[in-house]
């Protein structure tokens, strides 16, 4: 029997619509409010950040979306991406698992970020839009979006963490490439970052912070929109695309997740794949344990409140239902760029809510091993944001050995680590420690969680 399995879809099974998890919800997800008045917020609110067809699939409940030909024909350059049957680490572990994974580091950027970037940038041409700002951590999503917008001729500034700029010269190398202006974040180029540099000259910057400064710069200019990378209901629906094929991969293997794992920083590889999943239980019953897994330095789903909180530091962006840590906390500085937000996508947060999703935290040493395990059997070496999936998912199949059940279990490969080696290089010189969230600040962030009309909306977690 061959070790290689792989199950790859033909081109005309790219699919023509994505998936919209609100049309299948028992119970459709609380409305984003205005920052200033706390009123449910209209499409006007948001006309200056974003395109109206955008705004439109926020707000949509229909459950197709169909997918424009100009994107389809981009996604066509890496998509359908490749399902494979990870033969060799079930051999490893000498589990009697069926372990699966989707690979989404086959874009040109190396994750799933240009699923949501290339139809982002098609609808910002299609209305008009000349230029996107956007921020970055770790570059990821900057570097996607630089490529995307490229492809439809727009310019692009991206407002980079001001660590991750002077850290990792490669990404800002990517970003340039294609085209897009990178600017270290605080910068003297905004209001909000003016304001942090005279506070802290010293700020190394922050996800919250960069976020501010590229939603100022776009709200400041008509010609000018905002892309964000995760966090929104239209991410979350771009995404889908990975699950509609993952379902239908799984068929021709013949096989039925009943374990489906996926990293979550705003939810968006996560949701990507698990939300067609959790449609289909949700109409089918059928009873599939769906994992979000995240580090315990940044534990937003599993330790943070379910709350109204606004999604940058300045506080601009709309007020949103979601897990947060509060906006003023600052995770501490670990190897998972990508997965260091103080927020959770309000979709995701909550199908939490509902009962859909479990979650579960990680040190990253033990994430690192995982996924040097994982390297070790499949040769591919991971993004240390998926090393977070690879360990649960090493975890379940260990429990299945251990107890002498067999499960299939399906985690999403969010992207590859290639651009991430200085972390694998400082794992494995042992300088990677341990750091689990600090109390206190936490509980300082999410005090300072904003009173809505009176009521502070703080339900525990
Ligand atoms: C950005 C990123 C993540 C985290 O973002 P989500 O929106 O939660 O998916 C995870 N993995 C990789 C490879 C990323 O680039």
């Amino acid at each position: 029997m061959s070790e290689t399995v792989k199950y790859l879809l033909p081109e005309e099974r790219l699919p023509r619509a994505w998936y919209n998890l609100v049309a299948d919800l028992p119970a459709p997800p609380p409305p984003s409010l205005h920052p200033a008045t706390g009123a449910c917020l209209t499409a006007d609110d948001l006309a200056p950040l974003f395109p109206a067809s955008l705004i439109e699939q926020d707000a949509s409940t229909e459950r197709d979306i169909e997918i424009p030909e100009p994107v389809r024909d981009i996604y066509r350059l890496w998509r359908p991406s490749p399902l494979y049957r990870a033969r060799r680490l079930e051999r490893a572990l000498d589990t009697p698992a069926r372990i699966y994974y989707k690979y989404e580091g086959v874009s040109p950027s190396g994750s799933h970020k240009p699923n949501t970037a290339v139809p982002q940038a098609f609808f910002n041409q299609q209305e008009g839009t000349k230029r996107m700002t956007t921020e970055t951590g770790a570059g990821q999503w900057g570097s996607s979006l630089a490529f995307a917008a490229n492809l439809f001729g727009l310019e692009v500034d991206v407002y980079m963490v001001k660590v991750s700029y002077q850290q990792k010269p490669y990404r800002r190398a990517a970003m340039e490439a294609y085209g897009a202006r990178c600017i270290a974040s605080p910068s003297n180029l905004t209001e909000s970052g003016r304001k942090i540099l005279a506070e802290h000259p010293d700020s190394t910057g922050s996800l919250g912070i960069a976020i501010s400064e590229a939603v100022e710069m776009a709200a400041q200019r008509g010609d000018t929109k905002y892309g964000l990378g995760s966090v929104l209901n239209h991410v979350m629906l771009h995404q889908t695309v990975i699950g509609i094929e993952a379902m239908e991969q799984m068929e021709m293997a013949g096989d039925e997740p009943d374990i489906l794992i996926g990293c979550s920083g705003g939810g968006s590889n996560f949701a990507g794949c698990a939300f067609p999943y959790i449609g289909r239980k949700l109409r089918d019953g059928n009873d599939i344990r769906i994992i979000a897994t995240e580090p315990a330095a940044c534990p937003t789903l599993s330790r943070g409140v379910y709350a109204y909180d606004f999604g940058d530091t300045a506080h601009l962006t709309p007020l949103l239902k979601m897990r947060t840590l509060g906006s003023t906390f600052m995770p501490p500085g670990f190897h998972a760029g990508g997965l260091r937000y103080h927020g959770m996508s309000p979709l995701v947060s909550h199908a939490m809510d509902l009962g859909l999703i479990e979650a579960q935290s990680f040190q990253q040493t033990e994430c690192f091993a995982a996924g040097v395990e994982f390297a070790r059997a499949e040769g591919i070496i991971p993004a240390p944001e998926t090393n977070h999936a690879i360990r649960a998912v090493i975890n379940e199949a260990i429990a299945c050995r251990e107890e002498g059940t067999q499960r299939t279990i399906l985690f999403v490969l969010s992207g590859h680590g290639h651009f991430d080696m200085q972390a694998y290089t400082d794992y494995f010189a042992g300088k990677l420690t341990d750091l689990p969230h600090d109390e206190a600040a936490l509980a300082r962030s999410t005090d300072a969680l904003p009173e809505i009309q009176g009521v502070k909306p703080l339900i525990s977690a």
